[in-house]
């Protein structure tokens, strides 16, 4: 709990920080990228050379504009709007989007628990997150492997509680994304959620997918873990609450459908 609380700190001092930054840094590429266009339409056909250099030097500030924009998006504290979700509708729809960002060499798999329970979520933030841990897998299998989207019921009752220190009682619908791609070690297991924390090229890696993705989670009353093993790959477990609507007595779990945590 401890921990928890020193990463949304950490988040929320992180983030109103580079709000700031990344909103003057956003109007001021406007003023570059504008005043290259207008001189890329002096040039014309005239001056090939000069063009290209203009061409350059606006793709750079593009790239810098699309992060600033990245950066924004995930310093402003954007209200969620949670409602009634069926993981089991979301994930499927999703399919169409997920092979196309995986690529032909990646294989997609989606096993769904019958039965499973709603949850309460941002719909629009839990995609992005699910495209995320998507992204990320696609990443760790440069060459091709498996993904595997799996929802399920979970019951955290006393005795796992118990033995699983920070964990509190209650029922979520687990959304759990799997790779068969080089898994994490552990220093960067630590770090995973830190913003800006990336191993990737410069360019290639921001370090905010999963810091964004955590701060989701923690903000639907929800659990993250990553299980990772090196050269086995990687598996993220989304843990978000239990949708008790108005039928909720009606749908009380009996003992039989209540899985232990892992
Ligand atoms: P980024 O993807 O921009 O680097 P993230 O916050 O999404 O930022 O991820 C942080 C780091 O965690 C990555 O750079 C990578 O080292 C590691 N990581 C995340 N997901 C995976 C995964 N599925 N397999 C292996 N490493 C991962």
């Amino acid at each position: 709990a401890e921990e928890a609380l020193r990463q949304s700190q950490k988040m929320e001092a992180v983030g109103q920080l580079t709000g700031g930054i990344a909103h003057d840094f956003n109007n001021m590429l406007a003023v570059v990228i504008g005043s290259l266009d207008l001189l890329g339409r002096r040039l014309g056909a005239s001056d090939a050379r000069a063009k290209r250099y203009v061409d350059a030097a606006t793709d750079g500030a593009q790239r810098a504009a699309t992060l600033t924009q990245r950066l924004l998006a995930f310093s402003r504290q954007q209200p969620l709007t949670p409602e009634v979700v069926d993981a089991n509708k979301l994930v499927p729809g999703m399919s169409e989007l997920l092979r196309h960002s995986l690529g032909a060499e990646i294989r997609l798999e989606t096993v769904l628990a019958a039965g499973l329970w709603r949850t309460h979520a941002d719909r629009n933030q839990l995609e992005s997150a699910i495209l995320n841990l998507a992204v990320n897998a696609r990443d760790a299998m440069p060459e091709g492997g498996r993904l595997t989207i799996e929802t399920q019921n979970m019951h955290f009752d006393e005795r796992y509680v118990a033995a699983n220190f920070g964990v509190p009682h209650g029922q979520y619908v687990l959304i759990a994304v799997s790779d068969t791609g080089s898994g994490m070690p552990p220093d960067v297991i630590a770090k995973a959620f830190d913003p800006f924390f990336t191993t990737k090229q410069v360019g290639k890696g921001t370090g905010l997918g999963l810091s964004q993705v955590y701060g989701f989670v923690k903000q639907s009353g929800g659990h993250i873990k990553i299980y990772s093993e090196l050269g086995q790959g990687t598996t993220i477990k989304i843990y978000l609450p239990r949708f008790l609507g108005e039928d909720a007595e009606a749908e009380l779990p009996t003992a039989a459908d209540l899985p232990l945590g892992d």
